[in-house]
């Protein structure tokens, strides 16, 4: 059995209850009545395990948490407003001025700014790499160095990382590492490779259908033994481990992160991302088979398409060996200029053209004019970003009439 297989019987048993409402029950309220005071003390104190206040938990998102947590084998998760708001979420739980960050591989635009703008302006520092440049991370790595942030797969630059070589870096030298599984979820799961940290944007793939935006952090336990979120690197955590043990991860995000920042997911928008996840392995199957066939058919047609599929890629041997379930719904075309590409996607009769992806219908933007515009020539360069670049985000749509839209919308 495929991942794929063992998580649509999983997934749609954890969605839907035997009992009662099948659908998800939605609690979309703000706050929560304690019914008396030393009930309400109990919440406070954590023994009483009831709703304190939506910014700190709510009940359906507290369902949609555990399926992901199972999902990717975590002790817990962490629902959010949005995936950057997981990504704030996890990585200001972790840090204060003067930490540096190691980011390595993608980066979606977003992140990117982020690291580069925001959190440089609190005195946080980010190092950039490339997925493979191993050696000069593991130089920057110093006692500042808090987290090795990476994506599983680039987007857009389609460049994949050696997950389980730069976990066992990571592990040698005591640092968290956190990655970004939004594109890969099911056919990457990161906590299995060594992994401390997994964020998501479920707006992606996850719900899959555009009707809600949201993210996740999923964390896994704390080691009874031997951890090295025990070592002086993250002192700051140790109240918590000494508290909650295995679970301290979520404590320490709920209080140093949820609470303050509020980046909080809400009850309808978590219904709406399980009504979404429940079909994510039959989608995902069907994508990661139609990318393949549409990449190879494109490229056959003289396309220059960048996915890891075509054995032209750099990373062509490590798709084979490692990313056996895909890598996700996307791939790039490079059609050579801004014009050609704007003509391309003006043309196509299928692709929507947004700044979304993992939809289920194909969706395609381009890169340039829309998310990187704001950025310098040598960041877009790092980035894969040149001038005819066009992302594909691949649908459920049939392999044949996307290459039959495609080849169409490039005759000009
Ligand atoms: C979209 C995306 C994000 C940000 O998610 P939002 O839900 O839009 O906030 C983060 N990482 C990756 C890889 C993404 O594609």
């Amino acid at each position: 059995m495929n991942r794929f297989e063992e998580f649509i019987t999983r997934i749609v048993q954890q969605v839907g209850k035997k009992e009662g409402a099948i659908s998800p029950i939605m609690v979309n309220s703000a706050s929560f009545g304690y019914g008396n005071s030393e009930t309400g003390e109990g919440i406070f104190e954590g023994s009483v395990k009831k709703p304190l206040y939506a910014r700190v938990g709510n009940p359906t998102s507290a369902h949609l948490e555990q399926i992901l947590a199972s999902m990717d084998g975590g002790i817990g998760a962490v629902a959010a407003s949005s995936g950057m708001g997981a990504i704030a979420m996890a990585t200001l739980s972790l840090l204060r001025a003067g930490d540096e960050i190691i980011s390595i591989g993608g980066l979606f635009g977003g992140t990117y700014s982020y690291f580069s703008e925001t959190l440089s302006r609190f005195g946080i520092t980010t190092h950039f790499f490339d997925v493979d440049a191993l050696d000069a991370i593991e130089e920057a790595i110093n006692t500042a160095t808090k987290i090795l942030f990476l994506e599983s797969v680039g987007n857009p630059n389609m460049r994949l990382p050696d997950i389980k070589k730069i976990a066992d870096i990571a592990k040698a030298h005591g640092v968290v590492l956190m990655v970004d599984n939004t594109i890969t979820p099911l056919s990457v799961v990161p906590i299995a490779l060594g992994a401390d940290i997994v964020v998501y944007s479920t707006t992606k793939i996850i719900t899959g259908n555009a009707s809600s935006l949201g993210g996740a952090v999923i964390f896994r336990a704390i080691s009874e033994g031997e951890d090295k979120l025990k070592g002086d690197r993250y002192r700051d955590i140790h109240p918590f481990i000494n508290k909650m043990g295995a679970t301290a991860l979520i404590a320490n995000a709920k209080k140093r992160a949820l609470r303050d920042f509020g980046m909080s997911a809400n009850g309808f928008g978590s219904y709406l991302t399980m009504l979404g996840l429940e079909t994510l392995p039959l989608r995902m199957d069907r994508i990661v088979t139609t990318v393949e066939t549409v990449a190879k058919g494109l490229s056959e047609r003289g396309f220059d398409v960048s996915h890891p599929c075509l054995p032209h890629h750099p990373h062509h041997e490590r798709y084979l060996n490692q990313f056996s379930n895909g890598c996700g719904t996307i791939f790039t075309i490079d059609l050579g200029t801004k014009e050609r590409a704007f003509e391309f996607l003006n043309h196509s009769k299928l692709i929507t053209i947004t700044a979304n992806i993992g939809d289920s219908r194909t969706l395609g933007l381009h890169m340039a004019s829309t998310i990187y515009r704001d950025f310098d020539e040598e960041t877009k360069e790092f980035l894969g970003i040149t001038p005819g670049l066009i992302r594909i985000s691949i649908g459920l749509e049939s392999a044949e009439a996307i290459l039959d839209d495609f080849t169409n919308a490039a005759k000009i």
